[in-house]
This record gives structure tokens, C-alpha cells and sequence, in this order.
């Protein structure tokens, strides 16, 4: 089934606020076997609400709007919606009681304006909120479906998980599977290039790439009369982009490079420790997200001068003042050093030009990763493209995640 949401509120337009509602309605949806196909964005403006309400309906059954049911003046909604289905309010005896009750147990006075929230179009089924007072209502009139969802997200999410899914999974006949698989080290227009005739070719599973701060995933999905057929429909498709990608690949579960990264060590048992210039910790601090690291982790140094680099891993003024603190004989001093103190299985060190001004001495993301693991020591090289400091960053704690899951 075919469907659009409808983001209802000025403070979107303005961008004050997010528009999270409609990330969350679409992920729910996609997984439902539901086909979205457009997010309109809006104020709260009656005209231009009806106008969106015809342009919607030509293409989709169905329409989730969220926002626009309060008690306050600008909360226009449910009358909009009410006068497109020639429909007319009435009061919802279940939701006024439902008001009162929210009020009473809250030692609140009811303003008269809240009673606008109770009432609903008399041909509503109405969904009650269990996480404040506006109610949402479904509609279901010549063939077109209309779901009301409030603004707030906290309501909205509850409503629809514990009120909407529900009447929704009555709708839907298809079992849908997918499967999102995450890259690293390939740009999403090459990656796509590897795979362009799958994402072309295919209507069942669909191939569709998306690019996330320097990450790529791939996501297959596919309807089916079962779930077994549907996962097969994928199953042809995933091992198609495993032979052509594998080298990239660290998921097919959706899971981030540090969840793998620290799984693969945990389970293994491989104690790890790092020396970190141009990320400043951050490799430590990704990597202590994951549970039950401490099994593992030992420590991180962070060596930001040539002084922390030479007192706390040995690293030679010489060395410094000969290649630079971006080096990899620099980098290989590091990872030395830390090995001494360590002595943990896999030991990594970096030193980069952040960015966004260069070193004097370095192009702006040169960076280098030393590494000991199995008493083998290399330093890794790599020119990354300048993005800003932020992400240059970013990108670098990535690299020795990838580094480090390439180790294992
Ligand atoms: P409303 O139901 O229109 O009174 O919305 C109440 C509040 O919910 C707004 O002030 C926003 O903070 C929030 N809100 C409304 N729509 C959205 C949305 N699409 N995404 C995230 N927050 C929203
Ligand atoms: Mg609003």
C-alpha cells in the first residue's frame, strides 16, 4: 500500500524544530511492507493542508499526518481532515473522560480550550494517547485512509506502536525482509557503480545504496507470500554484492564498525591499546561504547605534542625534528613505545593532520597508522580527502576501526 506522510506544524518550516516524526513513521512503515512515498513538510495553514490532502490522495491510499492536534488556536488538523471527508466533529465521550482522568491524577485545572482535543469526526476510530492529551483518530472513507498522529514525538511514537501498528499489520499481506549491509573505504558513487544493475534491474528485492559519514551501506529488501520466500528473494542478491564488494563489507547486520570491531576483540579475547595523536581519544572513546570492553581494553594515550610523544612512548626528538610529527617513522616509534608499556595484542597509534590548516610540513589528512599485532609492526599510510576537521577526524578513528576489523 502506497503512502505519504504529512508533517503538520510552522516551527518545521522554520526550522526550529526536526522533523523527526517523519524519519521514524517512514523506518516503521518501510519495515511494515508499506511503500512510502512522500514526506510533505507544512505550516499550519488550512488552504494549503486541503491542497496536499488532493495531491497526496492521487497517488496514495494512505496518509499519516502528525502535528496539529492540540488544544491551541493553530491546531487545525482534525478540522481540515474533517471537512475534506464531509464529515463533522463530535464529542468522544471515551477521550473526554480519558482528559479528565490525565487531569485529575495530575492535580490540574482543565482549561475550556482542552476540550477541543475530544472531539473527534464522527466516523473516527478514535487512538488514544497514553502519553499526554490530544487523541489522534484513523479515518477510512471511499477507499482513502487517514491516520491523525500528534506532534509531540514522545506521543506520537507511543500511539502509533501501541494504537496504529496494530490495525495496520491487518492491512498489510506481504512479509518483507531485509538485510542492511555497511561498507567502509569505498565512496558511495563507486560503490553504487559495482552495483548499479542490481539497483537498477531489481523490483523484488529492491538494492538501494546510502552514504553516512564516510560509512557506506547497501540495503536489500524483499517482499514475499512467506518470510522464507522473502529471505530468499534477498539471499540471491546479498551473495551477488558479497562477491563483488566482500572486500569492503564488515556487516550484513546493520551494525556499526565499532560494534564489530569490539565484539570480534571480546569474544576473542584480544587486548588492545592506543596511542592517539590527531584524534585526541576519540578512538578510545568509541571504542568504550561498547559493552563489556573492559575485558579487553587496556588503555589510550593521548600523545598531542612532540613532549607527550617523546616522554610517555619514547618517541626520538630527532625522529621529530627529522620527519616531522606526521611520519610514519613517527608513527612507528608510537606504536613501538606503547608496545613497551602495554604489551597488549594489538597496539595502534596514530598521527594526522587534522585539519583545516596544514602542519606546514603535511597536506591536511595525511595520516599514518602504526600497528603491532602477533609480534608483526607496520605503519599504514593514507591521504584522506579534506573534508573539514570534524570529519577528517571522524574519518580517521573509522580508519583504524577498519584497520584494527582488517587485523581480525
Ligand atoms: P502539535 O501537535 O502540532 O501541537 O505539536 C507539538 C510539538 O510537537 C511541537 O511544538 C514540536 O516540538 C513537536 N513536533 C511537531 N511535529 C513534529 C515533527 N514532525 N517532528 C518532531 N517534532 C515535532
Ligand atoms: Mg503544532
Amino acid at each position: 500500500m502506497k503512502v505519504a506522510i504529512l508533517s503538520v506544524g510552522t516551527e518545521l518550516i522554520f526550522g526550529q524544530t526536526v522533523n523527526t516524526n517523519a524519519t521514524y513513521l517512514s523506518q516503521q512503515l518501510n519495515l511494515l511492507g508499506f511503500d512510502v512515498l512522500y514526506h510533505y513538510t507544512m505550516g499550519d495553514n488550512p488552504g494549503r493542508l486541503k491542497r496536499i490532502l488532493d495531491i497526496a490522495y492521487e497517488d496514495c491510499q494512505m496518509i499519516i499526518t502528525t502535528g496539529g492536534l492540540g488544544p491551541t488556536e493553530d491546531d487545525l488538523t482534525k478540522e481540515i481532515i474533517c471537512q475534506y471527508f464531509d464529515d463533522e466533529l463530535v464529542q468522544n465521550e471515551e477521550s473526554l473522560s480519558l482528559l479528565k482522568a490525565y487531569y485529575q491524577q495530575m492535580n490540574r485545572t482543565m482549561t475550556d480550550n482542552n476540550l477541543k482535543q475530544t472531539v473527534l469526526p464522527s466516523k473516527a476510530i478514535p487512538l488514544q494517547n497514553h502519553a499526554g492529551t490530544a487523541p489522534g483518530f484513523w479515518l477510512e472513507d471511499k477507499g482513502k485512509i487517514i491516520i491523525s498522529l500528534p506532534g509531540p514525538p514522545r506521543e506520537m511514537k507511543k500511539m502509533f506502536l501501541d494504537e496504529v501498528i496494530p490495525r495496520l499489520k491487518s492491512l498489510v499481506k506481504d512479509f518483507l525482509y531485509y538485510k542492511t549491509i555497511r561498507t567502509f573505504g569505498k565512496g558511495e558513487s563507486s560503490l553504487e557503480t559495482e552495483i548499479i544493475d542490481l539497483v537498477h534491474n531489481q523490483t523484488n528485492p529492491t538494492v538501494a545504496t546510502y552514504a553516512k559519514e564516510g560509512e557506506c551501506s547497501v540495503r536489500v529488501c524483499a517482499k514475499g507470500s512467506s518470510m522464507e520466500a522473502a529471505e530468499l528473494a534477498c539471499r540471491r542478491v546479498i551473495d551477488e554484492i558479497k562477491n563483488r564488494l566482500g572486500e569492503y563489507i564488515y556487516s550484513y547486520d546493520d551494525e556499526d564498525l565499532v560494534q564489530v570491531v569490539g565484539r570480534k576483540l571480546i569474544e576473542r579475547s584480544i587486548s588492545i591499546s592506543s596511542a592517539e595523536s590527531c584524534t585526541g581519544g576519540m578512538f578510545a572513546e568509541r571504542l568504550t561504547e561498547i559493552s563489556g570492553i573492559s575485558k579487553v581494553f587496556d588503555r589510550s594515550f593521548v600523545t598531542y605534542s612532540w613532549d607527550a610523544k617523546e616522554q610517555v612512548l619514547g618517541v626520538k626528538r630527532e625522529t621529530l625534528e627529522k620527519y616531522s610529527a606526521v611520519s610514519s617513522q613517527v608513527a612507528l616509534e608510537m606504536v613501538k613505545g606503547l608496545y613497551n608499556i602495554t604489551g597488549s595484542d594489538i597496539c595502534i597509534a596514530i598521527t594526522g593532520v587534522a585539519g583545516p590548516l596544514s602542519d606546514g610540513d603535511n597536506p591536511v589528512g595525511l595520516m599514518y597508522i602504526g600497528v603491532s599485532y602477533k609480534g608483526e609492526i607496520f605503519v599504514e599510510k593514507f591521504q584522506m580527502r579534506n573534508i573539514d576537521r570534524k570529519w577528517n577526524r571522524n574519518y580517521a578513528v573509522l580508519k583504524m576501526l577498519d584497520t584494527v576489523n582488517k587485523l581480525l
